[in-house]
């Protein structure tokens, strides 16, 4: 049966409440999308146009829409066991994805605490750290250290960590003790940068409970990449003044930046690894927390000091299926190997467009490739016109501001790779000239 557009986009502005969205103008000017269908890279909308999905749908689909082996997986389990509560209950597929996950995990990750989405996986990582202090002789742990430009998802707790400031404003005087730290923002900048954050683990170790980052490239910030040399200088310190440390591979993991953590870029292991996005490759949500063996012996000896916490899908057998044939794809598809030449053409792409009229800057690492229309933030327009030519060229191309990036699936065929790429020259080309 064909679908309404009409009638979906009605209802949609009547009722919906759009993520991320100011939603008068939404009403007023924005023609949505109406999408009906996806395959491998492409979004296809409801008068049968096909997109070219530049984010992976917000970073999931790094296996592409669909893929046949995710799709037989679900279909397989659903008519297994859809869902059973994790509480004193075990299942094949949360136990087997635990193990993988510890096994594929930077060293010394050793149990995996399951959640429902990237924010709930470090508000776990966060409860566990202050839990652990608390019962542990340091109770005057209550305080985070976090980096200038994070994003840690969307719940209260994490708010507290954010550093992107239209984020945390209307929240100001609730959240949580936070002290923010600027990582290297340019070559040349490492230095300082690790000075500061030394002075921070130094002076405040006493009530620090744990540093947190999104190793090497902060996404939401609009694709920011910082020198690997500073997560090694963090992991120094947190071990140093022993303050847990935390990475945050929500975007990062399953090879979005190359290897398949970030943190392997620094060749160091966080105290707690925060997965989500990727996980599922974008079928299903589901988040994962895993610590390594002192954090869970922290919670062990008594009633008291359980970690008293648990979302109603956590470890969803449909979500935990699909996640453990992700990593089978993975190995058997040599997923990030194929995605090296990939991600050369993607850097060269970007590299070629840093001389483009209105272009300021371009970054790349791995399959991400961004560039910066003058400067501005995460309320600046100017990726929005970018956006508006993309689409009518076939491409979905979701800006950060005034930053224009593409992070696809990792397995994005190099034909529809090449055509992406053309789109955002084009759309820059068009979008810059036509603002003047
Ligand atoms: N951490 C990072 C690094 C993220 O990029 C995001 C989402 N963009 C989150 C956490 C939150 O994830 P979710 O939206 O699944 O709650």
């Amino acid at each position: 049966m064909p679908v309404d557009r009409e009638r979906v986009v009605a209802l949609d502005k009547r009722r919906v409440w759009h993520p991320y969205t100011e939603m008068q103008a939404y009403r007023e000017r924005v023609d949505p999308l109406v999408v009906v269908e996806a395959s491998g890279s492409r979004l296809i909308d409801a008068d049968g146009r096909s997109y070219l999905d530049a984010n992976a749908s917000w970073w999931t689909c790094t296996l592409g829409h669909r893929h046949p082996r995710l799709v037989r997986a679900l279909e397989e389990q659903a008519r297994r066991l859809p869902h059973a509560a994790l509480a004193g209950i075990a299942h094949e597929n949360a136990s087997f994805l635990a193990e993988a996950l510890c096994a594929v995990a930077p060293a010394g990750l050793e149990h995996a605490f399951y959640s429902d989405n990237g924010s709930t996986a470090v508000e776990v990582a966060m409860k566990l750290a202050l839990q652990y202090w608390a019962q542990n002789g340091r109770p005057e742990r209550r305080c985070f250290a976090a980096l200038e430009g994070a994003f840690h998802g969307e719940t209260l707790g994490v708010t507290a960590l954010g550093g992107v400031e239209v984020f945390r404003a209307p929240f100001a005087g609730v959240l949580l003790d936070a002290v923010h730290v600027a990582p290297p923002r340019e070559s040349g900048d490492t230095p300082r940068a690790i000075e500061e954050l030394s002075r921070v683990i130094e002076g405040r170790s006493a009530e620090l409970a744990a540093l947190v980052v999104e190793p090497v490239v902060q996404g939401a910030a609009g694709m920011q990449i910082y020198d690997p040399a500073f997560l090694r200088a963090a992991r120094e310190l947190c071990t140093a003044h022993d303050v847990f440390l935390i990475f945050d591979e929500v975007f990062t993991g399953y090879g979005r930046t190359g290897p398949m953590w970030a943190a392997e870029h620094a060749a160091v292991a966080p105290d707690m690894l925060c997965i989500a996005k990727g996980i599922t490759g974008g079928m299903l949500p589901l988040g994962a927390t895993l610590t390594n063996e002192r954090v869970f012996a922290g919670f062990l000896g008594g009633a008291e000091r359980a970690f008293y916490y648990g979302h109603t899908f956590c470890g969803n057998p449909l979500g935990t299926a699909v996640a453990r044939e992700v990593l089978r794809v993975f190995e058997d598809e040599q997923v990030l190997a194929r995605a090296k030449p990939k991600a050369a053409r993607i850097a060269a792409a970007f590299e070629s467009m840093a001389s483009l009229p209105g272009v300021e800057g371009v970054r790349a690492i791995g399959m991400i490739g961004a560039l910066e229309l003058g400067s501005g933030d995460y309320l600046t327009r100017s990726g929005w016109r970018v956006y508006d030519e993309a689409r009518a060229r076939g491409a979905y191309l979701r800006p950060l501001g005034n930053v224009v990036y593409v992070a696809p699936s990792l397995v994005i065929p190099d034909d529809d790779l090449d055509e992406l790429l053309g789109i955002v020259r084009a759309s820059v080309e068009a979008a810059v000239g036509g603002s003047r």
